[in-house]
């Protein structure tokens, strides 16, 4: 048995904690926030609990399925037919079927033939190692031409990534093509899921089965250090207190690592340092009326700097309101992720406008904005290289955070699973 210390109280962490206890550790979990969740954490919008960032769950999640069986909460999954939407020259498309690319107006046959055969193709293959050092630029020219690619990626890539445009990894790109594209009921049919209650559902019975099981949460405990004796872990320092442990599990975000670890070696510092995050900022719109039937509305439109907006009551029904959300991915240096909560809400409706004119002002009955500084990592081609070992040089002290799990996209499946394979790997003392 080791006492086992986990850093953060996302689903990796409480994946980790919930693991550490089922093999015999004890385990404490220390979460900065007062909340746990991170990333899946709620927020209670005028009496509706959700997501402070949206999710939705795709038929090939299984590490969230069969802890769900474990926890006994897998008769929460719901799973909904869901449509795409594609907002083009000032028009809404239906998108993300075969017939829906044939009816799009303004696109060459031959264009059209390029696109549905791309996605084909990544639907088809089970690896692609080529990719890892293709951009994904380049990539998709190469099998959809320049015409497709300014029109279907680029604003969806731009709008994201900003400066790090043009070397986004082709392999990240096609995992998340084939995770959300092989999420159907059939050929013709998107189906995505969602689970009874949203993420919490999940994130609570995390909690309970820890502290059923005896391990403890300390929330609204950032941790400061990690203490390091002789190239070996021995605790943390939180809560101006000293916490001994014989093994360190740490799931935040890796551009923290190095202020809270100083006693790595500065090459391993270096490593985590040289991976870059985005943020992402998500107005959250409760309206009278439905923007959309879709649940997902790519956006390709000049004066919109947003990839899509997200109908979240499109899969997950919420009484007769709808909620939006209206994503703003860049990097946390552009100007625009200091703007006050008010110029990004009128943006956002704005856009919202823009796709559905019979929206007014009067159809607004609540906005949220959230924020997230580290809210995506930035795969640059070669990346599988530039991730570290997850198990550090100091003994006992293991890290990871979302991108570890690349070529996957975070994704909450990808933290459950790796959360507990790092409890895994910790042997007894
Ligand atoms: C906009 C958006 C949309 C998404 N959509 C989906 C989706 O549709 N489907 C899906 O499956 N996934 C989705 N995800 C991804 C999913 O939410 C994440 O992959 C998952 O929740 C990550 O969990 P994690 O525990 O690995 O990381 P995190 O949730 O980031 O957890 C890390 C935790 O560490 C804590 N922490 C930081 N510093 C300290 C410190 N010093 N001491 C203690 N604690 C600390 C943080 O507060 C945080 O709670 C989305 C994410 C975002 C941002």
């Amino acid at each position: 048995m080791s006492r086992i210390i986990v850093i953060g109280a996302g689903v990796m962490g409480l994946a980790a904690a919930y693991q550490a206890l089922l093999d015999g550790h004890e385990a404490d979990v220390f979460e900065a926030s007062p909340e746990a969740g991170g990333m899946a954490g709620h927020f209670d919008f005028g009496g509706i609990s959700i997501e402070r960032f949206y999710h939705f769950v795709c038929h090939s999640d299984h590490p969230t399925f069969k802890l769900m069986a474990e926890l006994g909460i897998a008769d929460k999954m719901r799973w909904v037919p869901t449509s795409m939407g594609f907002f083009n020259q000032g028009r809404l498309h239906h998108w993300g079927d075969p017939i829906s690319l044939l009816r799009l107006p303004g696109v060459s046959l031959i264009n059209k033939l390029r696109y549905g055969l791309f996605v084909f193709i990544c639907m088809q293959k089970h690896s692609w190692p080529g990719l890892e050092h293709k951009s994904a630029n380049d990539w998709i020219i190469r099998y959809c031409g320049k015409d497709n690619y300014d029109r279907f990626w680029r604003p969806l890539l731009m709008y994201k990534y900003y400066e790090y445009v043009d070397s986004i990894s082709a392999a990240w790109i096609w995992t998340r093509i084939r995770r959300i594209g092989k999420s159907r009921k059939n050929f013709m049919q998107e189906e995505l899921g969602y689970i009874e209650g949203g993420s919490k559902t999940l994130v609570d019975a995390l909690m309970n089965a820890i502290e059923q099981r005896g391990g403890r949460l300390h929330l609204g405990a950032p941790v400061q250090r990690v203490a390091v004796e002789n190239g070996r872990v021995t605790g943390i320092n939180a809560l101006a207190k000293f916490f001994p442990a014989d093994a360190v599990i740490s799931t935040v975000p890796t551009p923290l690592i190095s202020g809270m670890i100083p006693d790595l070696p500065s090459d391993w510092k270096a490593r985590y340092e040289a991976i870059h995050n985005i943020g992402v900022i998500c107005v959250i719109l409760k309206l009278k009326r439905s923007v959309s039937p879709h649940f997902w509305v790519n956006i390709s439109e000049s004066g919109i700097e947003i990839p899509g907006v997200i109908e979240f009551t499109n899969l997950r029904r919420v009484g007769d309101i709808s909620i939006v959300y209206v994503p703003y991915y860049m990097p946390v240096t552009n100007a625009k992720f200091a703007w006050p909560d008010d110029r990004l809400q009128q943006d956002a409706f704005s856009c919202l406008q823009r796709i559905n004119p019979a929206l007014t002002h009067d159809d607004i009955v609540d906005v949220k904005v959230t924020r997230l500084r580290n809210g995506q990592p930035v795969c640059e081609t070669g990346f599988a290289a530039k991730i570290p070992p997850i198990q550090t040089p100091i003994h006992g002290l293991q890290i990871a955070d979302t991108c570890f799990y690349y070529p996957e996209d975070r994704g909450i499946a990808e933290s459950v699973r790796m959360g507990r394979n790092m409890a895994r790997s910790v042997k007894g003392t």
